[in-house]
């Protein structure tokens, strides 16, 4: 495949289910298959708010990306976990605001990397790249000729963790796989994360876990304690580490959506 996208040989694993897929079924997408439809219904049927959660996580994406590019002036992104395209994506939000910005995009699914391609419709000033990485070995990512040729280190960077690290499971190693990549980006670049937790209907989401784990897929909630360990040493920008949908919403009745049906904490913080 051309267009800056290495590929290897592909298996798209459909024994079991993927997060990528079950997200992308509940957007209303059609990456998809019948195991991770079978794993999306048993999940909703315990927890009927999921679609509500997954469509506000992908919105925290949006308004973070925006902020990042309207407010802080970032104009160059990474973006781990990208998940399977469905517009807007990252580029698309941030070109909006700066039709200059790159973006390297990384996910280690490699339903992902079939679809790249829609991620490479970058505007002419601005640039898209795509890394097949896995985020538990961040010099995999920090190595490659995609991240080193699209991207100024020297320069500020807007690193996007949206609905990744839950499922990296061992809590040490999803800590010290984020640090790695933080340390290398330089200052004043930026962290916008959200982080998968059960504090709002923590028997429910202890059921969606199991579920998840039936059907082959990791999940890890975690404590507001433990999501604030992926902050320390960064500046958080107001209202600080809140349920995703509290973060700077767009519309005011975001509020109105019961916290037991969010699952994940969303904060952007700065590296001073
Ligand atoms: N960030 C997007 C997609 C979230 S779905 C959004 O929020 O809209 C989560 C994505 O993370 C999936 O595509 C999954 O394949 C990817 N992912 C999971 N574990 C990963 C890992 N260890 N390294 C890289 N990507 C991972």
């Amino acid at each position: 495949m051309g267009n800056g996208i290495r590929r290897t040989s592909v298996d798209l694993r459909t024994d079991r289910a993927h997060g990528a897929r079950i997200y992308d079924y509940i957007l209303g997408g059609k990456d998809n298959y019948a195991v991770d439809r079978a794993a999306a219904e048993a999940t909703k049927r315990i927890w009927p708010a999921l679609p509500v959660h997954m469509r506000a996580n992908r919105e925290f994406m949006h308004r973070a990306g925006r902020y990042l590019a309207t407010e802080c002036g970032i104009d160059q992104f990474l973006d781990i976990g990208t998940g399977i395209p469905t517009s807007p994506n990252l580029h698309e939000v941030v070109q909006q605001v700066r039709p200059e910005a790159r973006v390297v995009y990384t996910d280690n699914d490699p339903i992902v990397l079939v679809h790249a391609r829609a991620l490479m419709t970058s505007t002419p000033q601005g640039r898209t790249a795509y890394v097949e990485a896995d985020l538990r070995d961040p010099d995999s990512i920090l190595s490659a000729p995609e991240f080193r040729e699209t991207l100024d280190l020297t320069r500020p960077i807007g690193l996007m963790l949206i609905a990744v690290v839950h499922f990296i499971e061992d809590d040490d190693e999803a800590l010290d796989v984020v640090r790695r990549i933080i340390d290398v980006l330089p200052s004043g670049s930026y962290m916008a994360a959200t982080i998968a937790t059960d504090d709002f209907a923590p028997d429910m989401l202890a059921e969606v876990r199991r579920t998840y784990h039936e059907h082959g897929e990791a999940l890890r909630w975690r404590s507001r304690a433990q999501a604030a360990q992926y902050f320390e040493g960064l500046e958080l920008v107001e209202p600080g580490i809140v349920q995703m949908h509290k973060w700077r919403p767009d519309d005011p009745a975001a509020l109105n959506i019961p916290e037991a049906d969010i699952a994940m904490y969303g904060a952007v913080a700065r590296k001073p």
